[in-house]
């Protein structure tokens, strides 16, 4: 089932040099090395796009494997799954196919902000997923270790010191491609740590990637080093349920894919979650082990939102912090305790989880450890997520400094459409921070860049309200047909044909006007509070918390009951109905960002030493460093002040 393998007698090794006397085959059109979240995602995009790709990683049964919690989405990584979904992306199909418990959270809050959530048993995740990528037409899988780049002269149209032309697998073979992506997560120079003793390793089993490090150290890459950590994982029939606060999922199921209307596991048939705390013993352990921690007296940065029990005790001592019991699977034997990822030694981890309420006999299966690892300045890479340095080399997931698997998928698919775009040279696929929430993730990467391991979240989004879960297909389906060619005829078929009944239905919502007190009659759990004189449209009752499509269709079956017999449309109306007179502002507000993203800046300008411009010479490195693209992208660089903005902006203008 691996679908081609090559060996070292029929392709010699090459490396780091002008290539013109090697052999030509195999060659592709994409590589995308590793098999993870942005992995699957990239080589299918690319795929998708009509590129002959290869994936190369290390072990195909590890395809797919969830290196830490057994769960996808929440608050803003829910949001990031509808976008990869909207552009025909695996990880949101496949969670629906292997969900174990289906929540939605930020209930409270309006649904601009809902963050859709679900455990995913893990073995039917990597199932379903190596199933999807090994059918995936045009794509073709090979185990293997990559060691080194081919590189040859650049372009000369293009920036970059040199072009990438293929890989050299660890045996010595090589494989040829038009486009690299690098997606090989926490691999690079990765050291396990649990306890005193580190030992080198991409995560538990899995080896590190050595050379390749070597490599993009040695091409000028700014590279840094980062770490995050897994809890242990405790066996179920160990544990006293029966005493924990028990949270049940969802029914009905959200499902992540707009091709989905239900889930493959039916709530009814899902499994639940149980809350536990710690308390001062834990603490006391933590503190006193200290000197036996090397992850926690490592000066590395790790993740601020996801932090280690460690890290937890140290920031916030005298504290009772949540753990979440959650289920791996629906045959699995084990419990993922959520929030007591932790380094100590080994004989010491059973004995704090031995401490808190429901887990006095908790049996530890698997250690929890850390990871620290080497990842790349983002600045280093455009919004497309090719490198400046070496063109048609694209980097995407951790290895960009982000966490998570949404994070990782959301770069993957972005990177797969454009190593395929510029195969077929044609322009770049960009999303924009007004579009979507994968234009901030990648926006902030490659402005902000990031010196901890960047997560998504609703607060780093300026216009949340535009950018909901809902509407993700509106936003990006429509563009990613026509632009990049990664979304089928049928997805994008009904994305249209949501998109025209949303816009008749908000115009017949529009239409239909009566005064309040007929309003009354018609619907009389709804007190509307208007002048008595004005009429009122049905839009506006819509807004009312009591009312949905369904009593205002029985209110006025003629034209409205038509929009109730699709659930999705109809709930979608109520949304767009919610949120009418704020998005009339915040469209305008859009229109202004994006004029400023239209104005773009020269590819080819050497910011150090261009005279046509005044800038102070600490903005010329901060530009030379993060090659912004556009007017608007500079402005969000820190350190590039508005005078600054403004000589380039006077600059721009003059050589349009
Ligand atoms: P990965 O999923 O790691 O995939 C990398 C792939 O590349 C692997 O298949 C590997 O075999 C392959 N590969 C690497 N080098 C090579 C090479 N030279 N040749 C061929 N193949 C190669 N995220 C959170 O959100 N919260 C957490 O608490 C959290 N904790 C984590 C704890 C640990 C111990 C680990 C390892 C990860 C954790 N993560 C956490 C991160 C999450 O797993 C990643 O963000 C996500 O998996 C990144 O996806 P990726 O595709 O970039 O890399």
């Amino acid at each position: 089932w691996v679908a081609a393998s090559f060996t070292k007698q029929q392709f010699p090794l090459v490396r780091l040099s002008s290539d013109s006397a090697a052999p030509r085959t195999p060659h592709f059109d994409v590589i995308v090395i590793g098999g993870g979240h942005a992995g699957t995602e990239a080589a299918t995009a690319a795929a998708r796009c009509g590129s002959r790709t290869l994936l190369l990683t290390h072990r195909v049964d590890t395809i797919g494997q969830m290196s830490c919690n057994p769960s996808f989405g929440g608050i803003g990584k829910g949001h990031l799954m509808r976008e990869v979904d909207a552009l025909d992306g695996l990880c949101s199909r496949i969670c629906d196919q292997s969900g174990v418990h289906y929540k939605v959270l930020n209930r409270r809050k309006g649904p601009a902000v809902w963050g859709l959530r679900a455990q995913i048993d893990r073995k039917l995740y990597k199932q379903n997923m190596q199933k999807e990528i090994l059918n995936t037409p045009l794509l073709t899988v090979q185990e293997g270790a990559v060691e080194d780049l081919i590189l040859t002269e650049p372009e000369p149209e293009h920036t970059g010191k040199c072009r990438v032309s293929g890989v050299v697998l660890v045996d010595g073979s090589t494989v040829y491609a038009e486009s690299v992506i690098l997606t090989t997560g926490t691999f690079l120079r990765g050291m396990i740590v649990i306890g005193l003793e580190m030992h080198p390793a991409g995560r538990l089993g899995d080896q590190p990637s050595i050379g390749l490090a070597q490599t993009l150290e040695k091409l000028g890459f700014v590279v840094g080093r980062l770490k995050t950590g897994t809890p242990p994982r405790i066996a179920k029939d160990s544990i006293n349920f029966s005493i924990l606060n028990k949270q049940t999922p969802d029914n009905p199921s959200v499902p992540f894919s707009f091709t989905n209307e239900t889930v493959w596991i039916k709530p009814e048939d899902q499994l639940p979650c149980y809350l536990t705390h710690t308390n001062p013993r834990v603490d006391e352990i933590v503190l006193k082990n200290l000197h036996l921690n090397s992850h926690v007296k490592e000066t590395t940065r790790g993740p601020r939102y996801c932090p280690s029990i460690e890290s937890k005790v140290l920031r916030f001592p005298n504290r009772l912090h949540q753990v979440w019991l959650e289920p791996e699977g629906m045959d699995s034997d084990l419990i993922y305790p959520q929030g007591l990822s932790m380094t100590l030694p080994t004989e010491l981890q059973e004995k704090m989880i031995t401490c808190i309420r429901g887990l006095e006999k908790a049996k530890v299966i698997q250690p929890g450890y850390g990871v620290q690892y080497d990842y790349l300045d983002p600045r280093q890479i455009t919004p497309s997520l090719e490198t400046h340095l070496v063109q048609r080399l694209f980097f995407a997931g951790q290895i960009n400094g982000t966490t998570g698997y949404e994070e990782a998928a959301a770069q993957g698919v972005i990177a797969g459409i454009n190593a395929s775009l510029r195969v077929s040279r044609k322009p770049p696929f960009v999303v924009s921070r007004t579009e979507g929430y994968i234009g901030v993730l990648i926006d902030d990467l490659t402005t902000l860049g990031t010196s901890e391991p960047y997560r998504m979240f609703t607060s780093r989004v300026e216009f949340r309200l535009s950018l909901r879960p809902d509407n993700a297909d509106i936003r990006l389906t429509l563009r990613g047909y026509k632009d990049a060619g990664c979304v089928s005829q049928r997805r994008y078929e009904r994305a249209c044909w949501m998109k025209s009944s949303l816009e008749e239905g908000i115009s017949v919502l529009k239409s239909i006007e009566f005064s309040s007190s007929k309003w009354k009659n018609l619907i009389p759990e709804v007190s509307i509070s208007t002048s008595r004189s004005l009429p009122v449209r049905a839009l506006d009752v819509l807004k009312y918390e009591e009312v949905d499509m369904d009593s205002l269709a029985k209110a006025v079956p003629e034209p409205l009951k038509k929009y109730t017999k699709c659930r999705e449309l109809a709930e979608r109306l109520k949304i767009e109905a919610t949120y009418e007179s704020v998005l009339f502002h915040q469209l305008q507000e859009i229109k202004g960002v994006q004029q400023d993203e239209a104005l773009q800046l020269p590819k080819d300008i050497d910011y150090l030493t261009i005279r046509d411009v005044s800038l102070s010479h600490e903005v010329r490195e901060k530009l030379h460093f993060s090659r912004p693209q556009t007017i608007g992208a500079a402005s969000r660089i820190p350190g590039v002040t508005p005078a600054a903005i403004i000589n380039l902006l006077r600059f721009v203008k003059t050589t349009q």
